[in-house]
Order: structure tokens, then C-alpha cells, then sequence
């Protein structure tokens, strides 16, 4: 892992940006390619599960993978279902900005 922003956290900046800082996640979807298998989902980093989790009321995570095959690339061929809770369960606590 590099240290640049992941495309999650990027997301989540836009969502407030535009809408309020009190916007809360929803559902996410976290795709990433994996040439050649789709035996494994990309799931969010470390990072991107603290800010799914502080971002959201236990936003649903959906994690999948574009995957490179003969004829193309296949969209979604694994979806797995995660909550923020079930992604980053071991928290301490988030800072507040008031
Ligand atoms: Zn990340």
C-alpha cells in the first residue's frame, strides 16, 4: 500500500463536500481489478474501513472485482456483503470536529 488517498476516501470527501459534513454513508461499493481470478473481492484498506466506519451508521460495504477474461472483462463476478461494523469491529473512537 502506497500512502495516496484510495479512491473510498476520496468518495466520502465528495459526499460531504457536496452535501453537508453531516452526511452519513449509506452503501459503498468497492471494486478493484484482479486480472485472471475472481476467487478473492478487494476490500477496503485499512484507513478506508475507519473513515467507512466514521462516515456512516454501519454502512453497508460491497466488495467485488472487475476480472480480465478472453473475451473481456467481467463486471462483478463475486459480490461480498459487509457492514462498517463487521469491516473495522475493533475500534477505540473517532474524533469529533465540533
Ligand atoms: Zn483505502
Amino acid at each position: 500500500m502506497d500512502l495516496s488517498v484510495c479512491a473510498e476516501r476520496h468518495a466520502i470527501n465528495n459526499m460531504q463536500y457536496a452535501e453537508t459534513e453531516a452526511t452519513k454513508l449509506d452503501v459503498i461499493l468497492i471494486v478493484g481489478p484482479v486480472p485472471d481470478t475472481d476467487e478473492t473481492v478487494t476490500t477496503p484498506c485499512g484507513a478506508c474501513r475507519h473513515a467507512i466506519h466514521q462516515f456512516s451508521d454501519n454502512a453497508t460495504v460491497f466488495c467485488s472485482n472487475f476480472v480480465r477474461q478472453a473475451d473481456g472483462w467481467t463486471m462483478f463476478p463475486t459480490i461480498e456483503r459487509y457492514t462498517a461494523e463487521e469491516l473495522y469491529s475493533h475500534h477505540r473512537s473517532h474524533p469529533t470536529w465540533e
